[in-house]
């Protein structure tokens, strides 16, 4: 596991930041500084806030949940693709493990919806604007970024939360090792999916998140071949 620090530690959980968060976005505003001044510099940090912030609520929304339901989260981690969160133990029944699940991208879909419905500007022209790349403002931004953390986590593809929820839902009924197979293998074909086009369209950055999403669903897939094929409770993993 490469280097994270803690910022602090509120009600015996630790809330870390891993290395990878600080190197790819302090990269992102010093290349804006250097290439292209102080003012796209300034946007940058904004936005690289406004993600910050929106993985840091959506790890909220699995604490929460998880709390709900007596089980303590022992860190948060935010890394350069996304947040972990860890629990002293796994929830009791599969109900439990889904409502934790679905909590995440639940709180970025609220957000998101929320401000749409105050402020938001669906008019073709604020999305034919958004396509060809235009900055539209703060809320804006808050809107897309968390519309894009709700809906990706919900992938039905491990590691993502909503891998973990058709497990949730798969398991009681094929067992365990069918039941985390399938999102697993789901989750290697994603990853593979977003190296291929992170190649193929010289995009860096979409590549090693294909590589880290492929590697994490492999693990997955080792770790269910590596049981029985039991119907058990909740197992196994920290949580996107
Ligand atoms: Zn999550």
């Amino acid at each position: 596991m490469m280097a994270s620090w803690t910022l602090f530690t509120f009600d015996r959980t630790e809330y870390r930041i891993d290395v990878t968060f600080v190197i790819l976005f302090g990269w992102l505003v010093v290349s804006a500084l250097v290439f292209a001044g102080v003012g796209p510099a300034i946007n940058t940090a904004v936005f690289v806030a406004i993600v910050f912030g929106s993985v840091f609520l959506h790890e909220l929304g699995h604490l929460f949940a998880a709390k709900a339901f007596d089980v303590r989260t022992t860190s948060v981690t935010l890394h350069f693709f996304g947040g972990v969160a860890s629990f002293a133990r796994q929830p009791q029944t599969w109900t439990a493990e889904n409502l934790i699940s679905f909590a995440g991208p639940a709180v970025n879909l609220a957000i998101a919806l929320v401000l749409l419905a105050l402020v938001g500007d669906l008019s073709y022209e604020a999305i034919r604007l958004k396509f060809l790349g235009l900055r539209l403002g703060i809320v804006d931004d808050i809107i897309y970024v968390n519309l894009f953390l709700g809906l990706f986590n919900l992938l039905p593809a491990l590691p993502f939360d909503g891998g973990r929820i058709l497990r949730g839902l798969l398991a009681p009924r094929i067992g365990m090792r069918n039941g985390t197979l399938i999102p697993g293998y789901l989750g290697v074909l994603v990853g593979g999916y977003f190296v291929l086009s992170g190649l193929f369209r010289l995009d860096t950055f979409v590549a090693i998140l294909g590589a880290f999403i492929a590697l994490s669903a492999w693990n997955w897939v080792q770790w269910a071949q590596g049981i029985a094929n039991r119907p058990g409770g909740g197992g196994g993993r920290p949580r996107p």
